[in-house]
């Protein structure tokens, strides 16, 4: 019992080869900036689209490619723009949006939005019903 002290503690020395940490890989390299948080794929360019205070940006200077938090287009059926539509819009082109509301006629409905762009990179959304399934003929 010699690496036990008087106050009952182990010796630290004695736990060397169970710490779980120190075996970290220090040649594994990030290759990502950590500070740019990845939404997704520019869809304009193939340059990566980064979430920022006021946007989902375009991470490419030259393109004007962004997806504004501040959106009206999603106001108006009171939606947010939160990061998981971004991550749709930027992945499918399109996301579904449940229980929307219409701030005109306060109507809820359901709907996909599909996003567009124009050549120079600026954002359009259209709102798309599904089809709705007959019964019968
Ligand atoms: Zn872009």
């Amino acid at each position: 019992m010699e690496n036990v002290n008087d106050d009952g503690w182990m010796d630290a020395a004695a736990y060397d080869d169970e710490l779980p940490f120190g075996n970290f890989n220090d040649n594994e390299k990030i290759e990502a900036p950590v500070n740019d948080d990845v939404v997704g794929v520019c869809p304009c360019c193939g340059t990566n689209v980064v979430e920022r205070d006021m946007a989902y940006f375009c991470d490419n200077m030259d393109c004007s490619f962004a997806i504004w938090k501040d959106n009206k287009f999603f106001q108006a059926i009171g939606k947010e723009m939160t990061r998981e539509i971004a991550e749709d819009l930027l992945t499918g082109g399109t996301v579904k949006l449940m229980g929307c509301k219409s701030r005109k006629t306060g109507k809820t409905f359901n709907c996909y939005v599909d996003i567009t762009y124009d050549d120079e990179g600026r954002v359009q959304y259209e709102i798309r019903f599904p089809e709705r399934k007959h019964r019968g003929e």
